[in-house]
């Protein structure tokens, strides 16, 4: 089965959807020496209402490979499911406060965060499923949609980004999210219905952009799960790469074995296996995010492990 080129299939992404897939292009100070730490963090909501495509794998190892490349990084987990917590490592009691608390502005991001998790440029906002409660607790509160703008903005100046694990939804949890932040990455996995509900998650943005943040930007693509063999993946990609245009990230990121195994172990994929395919990847997509914001790029020599270290080779399709 090969799925239908995007344009027979058209109305899935509407035609003022994709007017906002506007994507600031930054001032960037593309100065090739000395890392440049960004003024103030770029912060990125990583969501897509779908679930199982692969945020929580790319807020992870994404939060980690900028970490290795000594960029300060704080990976915000903002789904109930806490699948970023666990699967950075964080274990349940190696924390008090949460994701949840600081909704319910009953902590700041400064009290709630772990510092120098696996890295010592990787914080992290935890999240339990009590944070599912909050999608009911905010309902009648004041500014409900503005908490998690209000509590990165406390917190913007101690990094070089800030990456957001948001849940399969599109609820206040993920309109918090979005609200707090510059730029939306959306994981799309390479599979027949990829492209099916997008139009409902850009509506979504677009009602941001014309509320509480006029700002947010949509800032890439990512193809997941890619399996070169298949014509359904190239497929997928290429109706991706026609709609998205050079929103589309490069590097996509392959279906790889060693990516789903290492949530297990608590770790990130560069400490789990860094010569993997998938260490690769995200590495070269650290790699272009990092290009985009004009600082220099990863270097898989500064992964503490015990393993030797590879030199990311680009996945592209
Ligand atoms: P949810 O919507 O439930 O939050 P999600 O979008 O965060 O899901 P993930 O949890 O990242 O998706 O991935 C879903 C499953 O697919 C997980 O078991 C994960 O380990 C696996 N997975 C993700 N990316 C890959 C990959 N590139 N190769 C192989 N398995 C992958
Ligand atoms: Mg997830």
């Amino acid at each position: 089965m090969c799925a239908p080129r995007a344009s027979e299939r058209d109305g899935y992404i509407t035609a003022p959807a994709r007017q906002h897939l506007t994507s600031p292009r930054r001032s960037a100070d593309r100065s090739p020496n000395a890392i440049q730490h960004r003024a103030v963090a770029r912060v990125i909501a990583i969501a897509n209402q779908k679930g199982g495509v692969g945020k929580t794998t790319t807020a992870v190892n994404l939060a980690a490979s900028l970490a290795v490349a000594e960029r300060r990084t704080l990976l915000i987990d903002g789904d109930p499911q806490g699948n970023a917590t666990s699967g950075i490592g964080v274990a349940r009691a190696d924390f008090e406060r949460t994701t949840y608390d600081v909704l319910l502005g009953e902590s700041t991001i400064a009290e709630a965060r772990l510092r120098a998790v696996q890295f010592r440029h990787l914080d992290v906002l935890p999240a339990t499923p009590d944070l599912a409660g909050a999608e009911v607790e905010l309902v009648d509160a004041d500014a409900r949609e503005r908490r998690m703008r209000r509590a990165v903005d406390t917190i913007r100046d101690d990094y070089d980004f800030i990456l957001i694990d948001c849940p399969p939804s599109l609820g206040l949890i993920t309109l918090n999210m979005l609200a707090a932040a510059d730029a939306l990455l959306i994981p799309l996995q390479c599979e027949y219905y990829a492209l099916e509900g997008l139009s409902q998650l850009l509506n979504t943005v677009h009602l941001i952009q014309h509320g509480v943040n006029p700002s947010l930007a949509i800032s890439g693509v990512l193809l997941t799960m890619y399996d070169a063999r298949l014509n359904l993946s190239r497929q997928v990609a290429a109706d991706a790469r026609e709609y998205f245009g050079s929103e589309v990230f490069d590097t996509v990121v392959p279906r790889n074995v060693r990516l789903a195994e290492a949530p297990s172990f608590g770790k990130p994929i560069v400490l789990y296996d860094v010569q993997s395919i998938g260490a690769q990847a995200y590495m070269a997509i650290a790699n272009e995010l990092i290009a985009r914001e004009g600082t220099t790029t990863v270097q898989p020599a500064t992964v503490k492990h015990e393993s030797t270290a590879t030199a990311p080779s680009e996945v592209t399709a």
